[in-house]
């Protein structure tokens, strides 16, 4: 742990010299890149980007700290999660790794224990880690049925307020969309969203009801100013294509809010014909989608003794290049819909690189954790190097993509507002008290 740039001086101004930006995430400089990289001094002056510069060329008489052609990074954003969630996974696990199981298992665990205090705390530890591996901005779905709903949006607007000086939180609605026939369910729903700042969302199913199901969600949405985040055809199974009808809903109401669908796994087994005729009204539609490939991977064709045969991921690249906003994110952590995770972007995003192919070349992929997700979720001002924005940096020895995906970047550091942060993660046995361990 000697990297020089392991300490940027405690100077109201330093340039990090000689550093390796991915140049999709810098705004105002332009230079040659290789495979997406741009060579580059950023000047920090009272916790602001104040300058970004051809490396090399910041006055002599700034501090500087010499990066060693190490890459610089803005935070990162994680547009899909699941923070009530998190965490359960010891005491709640998945007894066969199968969606099913994660439902049933997650259903069990809702009913049983979650209560504000439960939640919270478990929100608490999740939010410490993903600050602490570099994370300025994340959302998350919260479980919306009755009456967690009211429990889960009261906990996160208190934590939304307490950590807003640290990450940007958004939250959305989970819930089935059968459960709108409940009337006087959707329209308490629809007041503490409203009331929290969230969005809309929802898990669509394959139902002669769904056209229906979309025009009141939409409508609903439209009258109350709400965007929208969906949970899509989460299967492998090709006869489930709500992102076809979800698209049709939202030209057919004239819907402006932003759409956002979160997997759409099923769409990567349809013939070509379909896939590319559902990907033109998704992109008329003006709908975003995220991929979230370690959670897809780890849910999607498993069946007991037999070996996986796909990824689980929908079709990323076909999408993009039809011009639908992409990215990906983490989705669970530690919960019966997947085992592991630690909210880290950069696990998310290497295991992105090689799950989806985003390389070979490499290009703009670090969009994927950074402007992509920022664009989408309304906050471009996060994610991306910019003069007189806040020097929020994650600064890493590694300085090409070979170093930077081959280990996973533990010894990165972070900087707030142009100060190094304590990068220490909690401790698991922190937990021990809340989830009965
Ligand atoms: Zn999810």
């Amino acid at each position: 742990m000697s990297h020089a740039f392991m300490s940027p001086p405690n100077a109201a101004r330093f340039v990090l010299s000689n550093a390796t930006v991915p140049a999709v995430t810098l705004t105002g400089f332009e230079a040659s890149s290789r495979e997406g990289l741009v060579k580059a001094d950023i000047v920090v002056a009272d916790g602001l980007v104040s300058d970004i510069l051809a490396p090399g060329a910041a006055p002599a008489e700034y501090a500087k700290v010499d990066m060693k052609d190490g890459m610089v990074w803005p935070t990162f954003a994680d547009m899909h999660t699941h923070l009530d969630k998190g965490h359960i996974w010891e005491r709640r696990a998945n007894p066969d790794g199968s969606f099913m199981g994660a439902l049933d298992a997650v259903r069990a665990d809702r009913e049983a224990n979650w209560s504000a205090d439960d939640v919270h705390r478990r929100m608490e530890f999740s939010l410490r880690s993903a600050y602490a591996h570099g994370t300025g901005l994340i959302r998350t779905h919260l479980d919306s049925l009755a009456p967690q709903h009211r429990i889960s949006f009261e906990v996160f607007s208190s934590v939304r307020d307490a950590w807003k000086d640290r990450i940007a939180l958004q939250a959305v609605a989970l819930f089935p969309l059968e459960n709108m026939a409940d009337e006087a369910f959707f329209a308490d729903l629809l007041t503490v969203v409203r009331d929290a700042g969230g969005l809309m969302g929802g898990v669509t199913q394959m139902s002669p009801e769904l056209d229906a199901q979309l025009d009141k969600l939409i409508r609903a949405a439209a009258d109350n100013g709400l965007d929208i985040d969906l949970h899509v055809d989460e299967t492998e199974d090709r006869e489930v294509l709500t992102l076809k009808a979800i698209a049709e809903a939202v030209l057919r109401n004239g819907f402006t809010g932003k759409v956002t669908a979160g997997h759409c796994c099923s769409l990567a087994r349809q013939d070509e014909d379909v896939a590319r005729a559902t990907i033109d009204l998704v992109a008329r539609a003006g709908i975003s989608i995220v991929s979230l490939p370690m959670c897809n991977m780890y849910l999607q064709d498993r069946h007991p003794g037999r070996t996986p045969r796909w990824r689980g991921v929908t079709l990323l690249h076909e999408l993009a290049a039809a011009g639908v906003p992409t990215a990906v994110a983490s989705d669970n952590t530690r919960d019966p819909f997947y085992a592991y995770g630690d909210l880290d972007p950069v696990e998310v995003f290497r295991e992105a690189v090689r799950i989806l192919h985003l390389d070979h070349p490499l290009d703009t992929a670090a969009r994927v954790v950074t402007t992509s997700p920022s664009a989408i979720l309304g906050r471009p001002d996060i994610g991306r190097i910019a003069v007189g924005s806040p020097a929020d940096l994650v600064l890493f020895s590694a300085r090409r993509w070979s170093e930077f995906l081959s280990r996973p970047q533990s010894d990165r550091v972070v900087l707030r507002k142009g100060k190094v942060i304590d990068r220490n993660l909690p401790d698991y046995r922190e937990l021990d008290s809340v989830i009965g361990a």
